[in-house]
């Protein structure tokens, strides 16, 4: 494989998931500008051995040593690359030198540790991993600040904000965090497609199996945050994500459900105009917007037909319908310790629901309970990531104990 000298070098993490596929796709448009330095992934080592060969990855981060004998057994290429092992690994690699840009798409609160490295290692990071904004965003917006790395939202809606704000946050074209909003924004407006479930009848909702909340009407998505976007969790923890990404408060953030997924969000100034940002519902659009910037890169996104759309419906959440969206607004107002038990005690809930082990419904009373059992620890500063791992395990424990997951 012929690659430039003068190109950026990436490092994928969390390759063989949805985001890390859709980045693959875009990286390989543009030969001349990008290469791959790394992928990673924690099972489906027959796909990380088949996209490594076909994007000529010098190096590929695997969980074990099973997995690497995977990974070898798998390979069908001519030279190995090299293999490193363990979650330290992912660390090392993005700090590394020949790491230009990092993409932070492990799912969970298990891609905090790497993409932490790489906000510290002051590289520039497309972050698509939001759980570890939710779990630790004052350590991890400082260390983007005490670095001067470049972070980049490619979660859509994020992404779309980023497009629509004034580039207060950009300088000689280097995007940097922001520690107060912008004075000319008034709102930021997340938009939310409402997910399979959007008009289903709260009663129906005891039953529901995970393919039919896997089952995302605009999106393709990997199976968490596919689950997350039926319950709308995914959206709450995107108001989380906003509020740390653009040093935004609460009461200056909005959820709006419009079930075209067309408009990504959107920015009202105080002028009263909104800027929105839209386009088919693909990951490959902010994926190549992080990846170019401030350029712009064809990225195999079909061009938006208005006229096929036909329409564009808006309509506020049902908080009784999505009892788990209000539950994410009160931890982001109780503070970073009800943020990570909101986190933990979701990805255990989900997990067991995806399992067949919870019904459906159980997702927001294992994240009220935890809300509950958390708001009584004494407050404790979560200043470093040892004290955000602990507090995430102590949750998780505590979740998993419930009797319901
Ligand atoms: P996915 O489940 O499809 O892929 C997850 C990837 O992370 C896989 O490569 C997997 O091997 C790896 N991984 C899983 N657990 C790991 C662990 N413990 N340690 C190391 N690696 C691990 O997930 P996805 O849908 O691609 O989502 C990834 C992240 O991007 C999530 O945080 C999600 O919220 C966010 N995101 C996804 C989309 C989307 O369209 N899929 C959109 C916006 C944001
Ligand atoms: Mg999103």
């Amino acid at each position: 494989m012929r690659q430039a000298t003068g190109s950026q070098r990436v490092v994928v993490l969390g390759s063989t998931g949805s985001i890390g596929v859709s980045t693959l796709d875009v990286i390989a448009r543009h030969p001349d500008r990008l290469r791959v330095h790394a992928l990673s992934a924690n099972s489906r080592m027959e796909d990380l051995a088949g996209q490594a060969a076909a994007c000529g990855a010098p190096v590929v981060l695997v969980p074990d040593d099973a997995a690497r004998a995977r990974f070898v057994a798998a390979w069908r290429g001519e030279n190995l690359p090299e293999i490193r092992v363990g979650a330290q690994a992912l660390a090392d690699t993005v700090a590394e030198a020949q790491c230009d840009m990092v993409v932070a798409a492990i799912v969970g609160a298990a891609g905090l540790p790497s993409a932490l490295a790489a906000a510290r290692a002051g590289k520039r990071i497309l972050l698509a991993n939001k759980e570890a904004l939710v779990a630790a965003g004052t350590l991890f917006m400082q260390a983007v600040r005490d670095s001067g790395a470049e972070l980049l939202p490619i979660d859509s809606e994020h992404n779309a904000i980023f497009q629509c704000l004034p580039h207060h946050g950009v300088s000689g074209n280097r995007a940097h965090a922001p520690s107060e909003p912008a004075t000319s924004v008034r709102r930021l407006l997340l938009t939310a497609s409402g997910g399979p479930f959007r008009l289903a009848d709260p009663a129906d909702l005891q039953s529901v199996t995970p393919a039919q909340a896997c089952a995302h009407p605009n999106w393709s998505m990997g199976r968490k945050i596919s689950v997350d976007s039926a319950t709308m969790v995914n959206k709450g923890l995107e108001v989380i994500e906003a509020h740390w990404l653009f040093a935004m408060p609460p009461e200056r953030i909005e959820v709006v459900i419009h079930p075209q997924s067309v408009v990504h969000s959107l920015v009202e100034y105080v002028d009263g105009s909104v800027l929105a940002q839209l386009g088919n519902p693909d990951m490959r659009t902010p994926i190549s917007y992080g990846l170019g910037f401030p350029d712009r890169l064809e990225s195999g996104v079909g061009m938006l037909d208005l006229a096929r759309v036909g329409r564009l419906d808006f309509e506020e959440p049902n908080f009784a319908r999505f009892p788990c969206l209000p539950l994410c607004f009160a931890a982001l107002k109780a503070g970073q310790g009800a943020c990570i038990a909101l986190n933990a005690a979701n990805e255990i809930a989900v997990q067991a629901f995806l399992e067949g082990r919870l019904p459906y419904t159980w997702i927001a009373r294992v994240i009220e309970a935890s809300l509950e059992w958390q708001a009584g620890w004494p407050s404790a500063t979560l200043g470093s990531l040892e004290d955000v791992l602990a507090a995430d395990a102590a949750v998780r424990a505590y979740a998993g104990n419930l009797g319901l997951a």
